[in-house]
């Protein structure tokens, strides 16, 4: 498999563009290809017969007959190859194994905590990435892929110096090489947003939208996926959304400016706001308190949160706004008070737009990770 998606010959291109259409499309027959392809039959019978005798894609059963006979259905091999997702977000690790239909065979996860520093971490990961291994008996892999708390230096695969990490010890850490040491495979790291992004634009497998995913929590981040295209910031920071100006002259930042969406709508933030007001709180009130002062802070947080992302429409334009965190999915009211506020402040000039929660969950960003890896092979 490795071989086949690595061969960039131009002998080769079709074929590969071939077997990517046939995964995008999970089945299709012959003269679906062919409408695609332009190549004469006996060309597209030679390609299917290689990819067949590859072990990469099969016959799948038929489609609905147009005249004659049945079409023959072909459709990849899921299981020719396996990746490896990886989340690193500030309160858990999750290692995830896919298949080629990025179906999730088997993961692991655990919390992100004090001795988590980068050689603890980085070596619990590889014992997890080979457990999974051994458990489902995969002999090697296609490649890993690293969805991370942000700034990271994409192309060399180097976690920088993330914000308010548990561990000490995090700053340009070259997690990319080392995994790559450790079990030969490409390597590919990511920001968390972005592969979220991407997990979430495949599970619908429509293929068309323009995505903008945003995630509350902690801070905020936002990944952008543009007629499929992920938009990547140089150092893959998806935290510099969270300094978009939401009031003028309002709350001082930690950046050196007033009023940014962070200081209204971040953990952080509420838990400051309650602290100024005498009511010491923590993460757990914020998600479980029905007191009525904490209820409070938390709606202004959904509504800042609202114009933050309605400011982000009107410069990105997405189709769909999809919206991840702890509050979205456990608190309706929070979520209801995000979409409206959003409602509110977009302009009405504006498409449509789509406002809905994640359905892949926390596993989002492990699983795009993963996908990003596969995709590579055909950029
Ligand atoms: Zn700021």
């Amino acid at each position: 498999m490795r071989d086949f998606l690595s061969d960039k010959s131009e002998k080769n291109q079709l074929k590969k563009a071939l077997y990517k259409y046939i995964h995008r499309k999970r089945r299709i027959s012959k003269a679906e290809l062919l409408k695609e392809f332009h190549v004469p039959n006996t060309t597209m019978t030679r390609m299917l017969a290689e990819l067949t005798d590859r072990g990469l894609i099969r016959q799948a059963g038929f489609g609905h007959p147009t005249g004659g006979r049945p079409p023959v259905l072909y459709e990849i091999v899921s299981d020719a190859a396996y990746v490896i997702g990886i989340e690193i977000a500030r309160t858990d690790v999750r290692v995830m194994l896919l298949n080629l239909n990025y179906e999730v065979i088997g993961n692991d996860r655990f919390s992100f905590m004090k001795q988590h520093t980068p050689q603890v971490t980085i070596e619990k990961i590889n014992d997890m990435i080979r457990a999974l291994m051994e458990r489902y008996q995969i002999p090697s892999l296609l490649g890993i892929g690293i969805g991370a708390v942000g700034p990271i230096d994409r192309e060399n695969g180097v976690i920088l110096n993330p914000e308010s990490f548990p561990a000490e010890g995090w700053r340009d850490v070259p997690i990319g090489e080392i995994l790559h040491k450790r079990f030969s495979v490409p390597v590919i790291l990511n920001n968390g947003a972005n592969t979220a992004a991407v997990a979430e634009y495949y599970a619908r497998n429509d293929h068309e939208e323009n995505i903008l995913y945003c995630i509350s929590g902690y801070g905020i981040r936002c990944g952008y996926i543009q007629e499929g295209r992920l938009f990547n910031q140089k150092q893959g920071d998806a935290t510099s959304y969270e300094h978009i100006v939401v009031e003028a002259e309002g709350r001082d930042c930690t950046c050196g400016s007033k009023g940014c969406l962070k200081t209204y709508v971040s953990f952080g933030a509420m838990l400051n706001r309650l602290d100024s007001l005498g009511i010491p709180s923590t993460i757990d009130d914020l998600l479980n308190s029905k007191e009525s002062s904490v209820r409070e802070i938390i709606m202004e947080s959904a509504h800042y949160y609202g114009i933050g992302i309605a400011n982000m429409i009107h410069i990105l334009h997405p189709d769909t706004v999809i919206l991840h965190g702890k509050l979205i999915y456990h608190d309706s009211e929070y979520y209801q008070e995000v979409v409206q506020s959003v409602n509110k402040h977009i302009c009405a000039r504006n498409h449509p737009i789509t406002i809905r929660k994640g359905v892949l969950g926390e596993k989002a960003t492990s699983i795009g990770a993963a996908i990003q890896v596969f995709e590579h092979f055909f950029e």
